[in-house]
């Protein structure tokens, strides 16, 4: 697989605001952030990212809080750890956002996600090799083709799945878990690296 390395976020970061988010639910992502990291479900890629969590805002809104780009330990974090992103213009590249960091480079996966299911509040993803081994076994469906991370092609290449699967496989990559909330979309995670290790 020739997949380029991380330089961070494709896309140009535009400040609304410096503040670190400050949601009510905030305490619950960074919950799930430390039991991604406990449970290896975010390791640095190869390129070297390594794998962003977000929670809606509020219902109506695509407005999302997100991991900062480039955190790669996810444990022990703090609001200055997170980035809140108003909106997105995926055709002009430009991620509109509140805080003091650049927000994850795939944040335009996350908006997309947003924008498209109106009932999902929570997208989390991972990376994890004998998921996207054995996802056949697993019964887990895989996107089509392999795109580099943070693209406009890799968006595109989900859509297909979007609606249909609430956990899926980005091809060569890693995986997507969506939920109601973000309690569905760990536990919905944390099945299936269960299901992946009974296999063994
Ligand atoms: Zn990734």
């Amino acid at each position: 697989m020739a997949e380029e390395l991380y330089t961070g976020p494709k896309f140009e970061t535009v400040f609304l605001s410096w503040e670190a988010p400050s949601h009510q639910h905030l305490q619950r992502l960074i919950h799930w952030c430390t039991v991604f990291h406990r449970e290896n479900l975010a390791p640095a890629h190869e390129t070297g990212t390594a794998g962003n969590l977000s929670f809606r805002l509020e219902e109506g809104s695509n407005a999302f809080c997100i991991t900062a780009a480039g955190l790669i330990a996810k444990c022990k974090l703090s609001p200055d750890d997170f980035v809140v992103v108003e909106k997105c213009d995926i055709q002009n590249k430009q991620v509109f956002v509140r805080g003091n960091r650049k927000p994850s480079s795939e944040s335009m996966m996350h908006f997309a996600i947003y924008k498209a299911l109106p009932k999902i509040n929570a997208v989390f993803h991972g990376h994890h090799e004998q998921l996207l081994r054995n996802a056949q076994l697993l019964d887990i469906p895989v996107t089509e083709t392999s795109c580099d991370y943070g693209s406009e092609e890799l968006v595109e290449s989900i859509r297909p799945l979007l609606g249909k699967h609430n956990f899926f496989i980005i091809r060569e990559h890693g995986f997507l878990s969506t939920g109601t909330n973000m309690e569905q979309a760990g536990a919905l995670s944390l099945h299936y690296k269960q299901k992946n290790e009974s296999l063994m």
